[in-house]
């Protein structure tokens, strides 16, 4: 780790403060905390009166799942340069989007062939590129109201903008060589990011080897609560080790795990 300290310092990293993305400008201040806490989300603002009266809601208990045979998702993630951002909500590693995609995307008409520079996911037939991926301490999703200490989501869309996000469960166990790598990159404070060019990543570094999961049509997990998320939550867990989930709960400084919320007439279906 010193050496690849020492490495970074000298070559092309950069922090920068104040960056500014449309999806983290919301005017209106959230939080996990007290008044801006998720129980007074839908009171807000009405841009995100969702988070309140919406009746597919993330996320949820897993313990009432149906097995099926669904199909296998088919992960093609690509090596990227670091992009760690910490946006006082999390810390979040943004994926780079190649310049074929960004002139062509979202366009029809497109096959895998276009996006073989970006990391995509092939999901019920249908092709999602990955934006970005960060983590909630402790875990959104409960299996009988357990948590786990950590969850990842690796957030993808397809071509009609429609979200896909897949999540691994994160439990206390052996140090983590790939998490150890991105939290020496994640900036210590809100609103800055570190941008590291000399050292690559690879997200299927952080998936479980056994790729069943569970399924079902949700929201985003944060403020405006959109609705209309496919969510796929990989059923086998991926270890880390107790510092280093310390590590990312000082760099966070708080929990940032949204309660589960009612599945009402959803059902959650279970790769057998
Ligand atoms: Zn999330």
């Amino acid at each position: 780790m010193r050496v690849l300290s020492i490495m970074v310092a000298a070559s092309a990293l950069t922090i920068l403060a104040n960056f500014s993305y449309a999806h983290e400008s919301h005017p209106i201040p959230w939080g996990y905390e007290g008044d801006h806490g998720p129980l007074h989300w839908g009171n807000l603002g009405p841009e995100f009166s969702l988070c309140e009266k919406g009746m597919a809601q993330s996320p949820v208990d897993l313990l009432q799942s149906r097995p099926l045979s669904l199909d296998e998702i088919v992960f093609s993630y690509k090596d990227a340069p670091f992009h760690v951002i910490n946006n006082g909500h999390t810390l979040q590693e943004l994926e780079p989007i190649s310049e074929t995609v960004k002139s062509r995307y979202p366009k029809h008409g497109q096959t895998m062939l276009h996006f073989d520079k970006d990391s995509t996911i092939m999901l019920h037939g249908d092709l999602y590129l990955l934006e970005q991926f960060h983590f909630h301490a402790p875990s959104e999703h409960t299996i009988d109201h357990k948590h786990y200490p950590m969850e990842l989501h690796l957030v993808h869309h397809n071509e009609r903008h429609e979200a896909a996000v897949v999540a691994v469960f994160m439990m206390e166990g052996k140090h983590n060589p790939f998490f150890e790598t991105f939290l020496n990159h994640a900036p210590q404070k809100a609103g800055e990011f570190i941008e590291d060019r000399s050292h690559l990543i690879n997200p299927s570094d952080l998936l479980p080897k056994r790729r069943s999961y569970y399924s079902y049509f949700g929201s985003y997990t944060t403020p405006p609560c959109h609705e209309g998320v496919l969510w796929t939550i990989m059923h086998d867990p991926i270890e880390v080790s107790a510092e280093q989930i310390q590590k990312f709960r000082s760099l966070v400084g708080h929990d940032n795990a949204r309660p589960v919320q009612p599945l009402h007439k959803r059902f959650v279906l279970e790769s057998n």
